[in-house]
């Protein structure tokens, strides 16, 4: 068996390591395929990136 170290925040905990992305400007998550409207991943197509799932599209 493998020991899983799991630790799950307590409610009331304050988690002060935010998800992957948050922490990143527009034009970098941008650059990282990260969607900046809803952190989705973004499809590049005919020079421009998109995202699916909101509908963003950054084209320069
Ligand atoms: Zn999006």
């Amino acid at each position: 068996m493998t020991e899983q170290r799991i630790v799950f925040p307590v409610a009331g905990d304050k988690i002060t390591v935010p998800p992957e992305g948050t922490t990143l400007s527009e034009a970098e998550k941008i650059k990282k395929g990260i969607c900046p409207c809803c952190s989705g991943t973004l499809v590049f197509q005919e020079g421009c990136k998109a995202c699916y799932g909101c509908g963003w599209g950054g084209c320069e």
